[in-house]
């Protein structure tokens, strides 16, 4: 089960959702950190981050004395990221997605492509034997998408590194495991492109959000994501007893489950400034997030 905790701002409370609901629920945890912007996961749950993988997108590279300067490539390329001028062919990299038409399209072979990086993905065990991934973005580049794209692609097997680890630690066996294998991706913060990315297949949305204008504004936006592409959501409302009762009204208007309230007390607060998760902080909390994870449970399996 793929579960995606997102909120359409910033500073919601996102991470700190996505950190206690995976320590809450079990052995067979996938956590990827889409934020490859600036990932923070890492902070509070101290992976041993062992394995590392550049990535990026692959960028056509033409050879001149190949080229008859038919004009197909700038034809099929939908971004204008490549130009035939007379007989000079231009490339233009900031604007390409690296989907390969181009090279696809060449009949003279005159296109190679080359590794054009645009950051690293990382990867490790957490003490808790979560298997814990994330992205990390060069700085200044354009696009997150490509990143996050490979980051899930990264994660697969990572399961049965998990399931070893387990094993030899003398828990669970998959197989014996009562619940199902679980991947919670952290999203970035807002509604664009990188967010519909790191919501693609899941089977879940959990939106975080506090109960102001603001978060209701962004709150929204998400939601509209989460319809677009037909998955279901639910809400966590985080700092719950400050502003208004605005998203209270618009989730009972819109169909949209309110599955957790985690109110505003300054030892979270501090707990979280001092890199403790909040299920660290207050333990009693573990119980309400895997009561959050049984919910959306059975709401994927209806
Ligand atoms: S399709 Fe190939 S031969 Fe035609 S212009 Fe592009 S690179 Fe040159
Ligand atoms: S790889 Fe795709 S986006 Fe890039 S230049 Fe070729 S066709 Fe355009």
């Amino acid at each position: 089960m793929r579960i995606v905790v997102a909120s359409g701002k910033g500073g919601t409370g996102k991470t700190t959702v996505a950190t206690s609901l995976a320590l809450s629920a079990g052995d067979f945890v996938r956590f990827m950190d889409c934020d490859v912007e600036a990932p923070n996961a890492a902070l509070f749950l101290n992976p041993k981050l062992d394995t590392r993988k550049e990535v990026g997108i692959q960028l056509p590279v033409v050879d001149e004395a190949l080229c008859t300067h038919c004009g197909k490539c700038a034809e099929v390329c939908e971004f204008h990221a490549i130009a035939v001028i007379g007989k000079k062919i231009l490339v233009f990299p900031e604007l390409c997605h690296g989907c390969g038409s181009c090279t696809l399209v060449c009949h003279e072979k005159a296109i190679s492509e080359r590794l054009d990086v645009m950051g690293v993905l990382e990867r490790g065990p957490t003490a808790t034997g979560m298997d814990f991934a994330q992205g990390v973005m060069n700085v200044g580049e354009p696009m997150a998408v490509p990143i996050i794209r490979e980051l899930k692609k990264w994660n697969p097997m990572s399961l049965r590194a998990s399931a070893k680890q387990s094993y030899a630690d003398g828990r669970l066996l998959r197989e014996d495991h009562p619940r199902n294998d679980i991947e919670i991706r952290d999203a970035p913060p807002g509604a664009s492109c990188p967010v519909v990315e790191t919501m693609r297949g899941a089977d879940f949305i959990l939106l975080v959000t506090e109960p102001t204008p603001f978060g209701l504004h962004d709150l929204k936006q998400v939601v509209g994501i989460a319809r677009e592409l037909g998955i279901p959501a639910g809400v966590v409302v985080n700092r719950d007893g400050i502003g208004d009762n605005a998203v209270e009204a618009y989730c009972a208007e819109a169909g949209i489950p309110i599955l957790l309230r985690i109110p505003m007390e300054r030892r979270f607060a501090e707990a979280i400034a001092s890199g403790k998760t909040l299920v660290d902080a207050a333990p009693e909390y573990r119980a309400a997030f895997q009561t959050l994870l049984q919910d959306i449970t059975a709401r994927v399996a209806a």
